[in-house]
């Protein structure tokens, strides 16, 4: 039987392979070429290979590997493509895995080519007869840019786990809590007329001085109700992004838009939240006379709250010797925490080096990855 590479040849070879995804289409590449090398080497490793293909792209793809039979097993999950970057600010080429100060450089090290190939690596002398519950790898597209790949298999409705590990940048502490995020666009449409005279349109941009008053004051309310100090930012924030109206000093505006970013905490639901935004939207506009259009921009990721006592919260803490914390940043955890599998992230790489020039993933942390990913397998599938 062929083996797959050494690790830092995995490493390399996935670093290699540019799977970059955007909201912006000429940026915007697929996945596919990296689920094939991982199904490749996880297929010499035995493993049972699922491509699933995502419809709304021909060229992007999740992998789900399978070693061993059932629903009840580990999910090792990770995502496939990297943000975009600019090899201008790096000083070497991004797809060319260097190794220098004990580190290893390369666009994905971080965040998180280099997790999928140390989860090869912690399961390269399994066997399917070793195993008492399934174990999973768990490879996704999209995450930077919509999170599609967690999306279409939170659709599908299949748990592939009880247990999952995503091996985000955590620098090695688990994580079980984060925000949820949506994003939305509010659109008001009044009349407009000439400066000289209030009576002759009906003012969006003055509508929206309005609105935005009602929005802060909401802001307020639920700031003074949410709080969760476990969260360096411990409220829920709505920042105001952008805001475009009018287009003359001497004409009455007659169209303003507003986008707006909302980071809901733990217990905090999507839905409602932006159901009573839009109703509080909705009464300062019907008030003033003002038509109201509401844009989804990103419909949302839900927060994620893993129970502390979860069993692989205590196990994730067993193994790396840390107490599991509340991260600022969003991953595809609530998705498979939906499906039934309890979800913890914990990975080698440090946030801080994730979507910036020089990416990198310190060579201390490959050892104590593959140790802590062996002991999860130990403990949970053995
Ligand atoms: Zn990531």
């Amino acid at each position: 039987m062929p083996m797959p590479p050494k690790l830092l040849d995995l490493i390399a070879q996935l670093v290699a392979t540019p799977s970059v995804s955007s909201f912006e289409a000429d940026l915007n590449h697929g996945n596919r070429a990296v689920i094939d090398l991982l199904a490749g080497w996880l297929e010499d490793l035995g493993f049972h290979i699922e491509i699933q293909d995502l419809h709304t792209d021909p060229a992007k793809a999740n992998l789900i590997a399978t070693l061993g039979q059932g629903d009840d097993g580990l999910i090792l999950a990770g995502h496939t493509d990297t943000v975009p970057c600019d090899p201008a600010l790096w000083q070497r080429d991004p797809f060319t895995l260097r190794e220098a100060d004990n580190r290893l450089y390369g666009l994905g090290t971080a965040d998180m080519k280099a997790f999928l190939a140390l989860a090869i690596e912690a399961v390269r002398d399994l066997r399917a007869r070793d195993l008492k519950r399934p174990l999973v790898l768990l490879a996704t597209a999209d995450e930077e840019s919509g999170m599609l790949g967690a999306r279409s298999l939170a659709a599908a409705g299949r748990r592939l786990g009880l247990h999952c590990i995503i091996g985000e940048p955590t620098g090695l502490k688990p994580i079980r809590q984060h925000k949820g995020i949506f994003d939305e666009r509010i659109r008001l449409v009044g009349r407009a007329g000439h400066s000289s005279d209030p009576a002759l349109g009906n003012s969006a941009l003055e509508g929206m001085h309005a609105v935005i008053g009602t929005l802060l004051a909401w802001r307020d309310e639920l700031q003074a109700r949410h709080h969760d100090p476990a969260f360096s930012v411990p409220v829920p924030t709505l920042n105001l992004g952008h805001i475009h109206g009018g287009d003359n000093p001497n004409r009455i505006c007659g169209e303003c838009e507003l986008t707006l970013d909302f980071r809901p905490l733990p217990g905090m639901t999507i839905p409602d939240l932006r159901a009573e935004l839009r109703a509080r939207v909705q009464a300062v506009a019907e008030s003033r006379g003002l038509a109201v259009e509401f844009e989804a921009i990103f419909d949302g990721l839900p927060p994620l709250a893993t129970a502390a006592d979860a069993h692989i919260v205590r196990l994730a803490e067993q193994l790396s010797g840390a107490v599991a914390g509340a991260a600022a940043f969003g991953t595809e955890g609530p998705y498979y925490d939906a499906l039934g599998s309890e979800t913890v992230i914990l990975g080698p790489g440090d946030i801080a080096q994730a979507h910036q020039p020089d990416e990198y993933l310190a060579l201390d942390r490959l050892a104590p990855t593959v140790r802590m990913l062996r002991g999860a397998i130990a403990r949970l599938c053995t």
